[in-house]
């Protein structure tokens, strides 16, 4: 007789926290499409998160405050007002102020041709800047070999400033960066800086696609539970313990229905 181990269910993460609208200027879905496929793949949470205004082609300071019309939950997935911002050369990011404190979470990332590569030096004292700043929740696709950097001293300032780094999970951009995943993954769960997955997903049909995040974190023998963005609850926790007030309402949303969808 044939038999087989115990079947370990797969693991489910239930917020995309990384997700682009027609809005970015080269994406194809609207947030209401977007939420309407996250409702049908059976996610709680999506975030909205457009690149930021220095990216050409795409969005204004006006559309990052003017988000404050997305209602709370379309098609009974609760929708958080985000951005990937720019790291710029020199200082900071393309977040102001003002657009930080009309939006829930604040994600950014190197983008060309905002920023090019000024070498693994350079570039690293940038991350580490913005990182320091305090005004950054996540940075996304760390890891990428187009932007060198050193991963052990990131990781450390994301660990001191309780900073999540993205593990991402585009299959169309960055597809030699795998590898460098791998060890960014298994350094920041060794030294305790927080982990989050996006799908970095330019059309609706790719939001909650963590397959290749998945097979990175298993690669490198790291629990997806451990990641920040595994439940609605999770996330929201994270984002009240750095300062981000706007989300209280979520937060005793969730925290009175548990991690489920709401219907409408
Ligand atoms: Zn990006
Ligand atoms: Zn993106």
């Amino acid at each position: 007789m044939i038999t087989s181990d115990p079947v370990t269910p797969a693991p489910r993460i239930t917020v995309d926290t990384h997700i682009h609208t027609v809005a970015s200027g080269h994406a194809f879905s609207t947030v209401t499409e977007n939420a309407r496929e996250a409702a049908s793949r059976g996610l709680a949470m999506i975030a909205n998160t457009d690149h930021g205004p220095d990216l050409p082609g795409g969005t204004n300071k006006i559309y990052f405050k003017g988000q404050r019309v997305i209602p709370r939950f379309i098609a009974g997935v609760a929708v958080l007002r985000g951005i990937e911002a720019n790291i710029r050369h020199g200082r900071g990011t393309d977040c102001t102020e003002s657009m930080e404190a009309a939006l829930d979470l604040i994600m950014a990332g190197f983008h060309a041709p905002v920023y090019n590569n000024e070498g693994e030096a350079a570039n690293t004292r940038r991350l580490i800047s913005v990182i320091s700043s305090g005004r950054v929740d996540v940075i996304t696709h760390p890891a990428n070999t187009q932007y060198p950097i050193s991963l052990r001293d990131v990781i450390q300032a994301a660990r001191d400033c309780r900073t999540a780094l993205e593990i991402n999970c585009s299959r169309y951009t960055r597809t030699d960066s795998r590898p460098l995943a791998v060890q960014l993954a298994a350094l920041a769960a060794e030294e305790g800086a927080p982990l989050i997955m996006g799908s970095d997903a330019h059309i609706c049909y790719d939001i909650g696609c963590f397959d290749l995040g998945l097979g990175i974190l298993e690669e490198a023998g790291v629990d997806p539970a451990i990641l920040v963005n595994a439940t609605p609850l999770r996330l929201l926790e994270f984002l009240q313990s750095r300062g981000r007030k706007n989300t209280a309402d979520l937060l005793a949303h969730f925290q009175s229905t548990g991690e489920h969808r709401t219907a409408d």
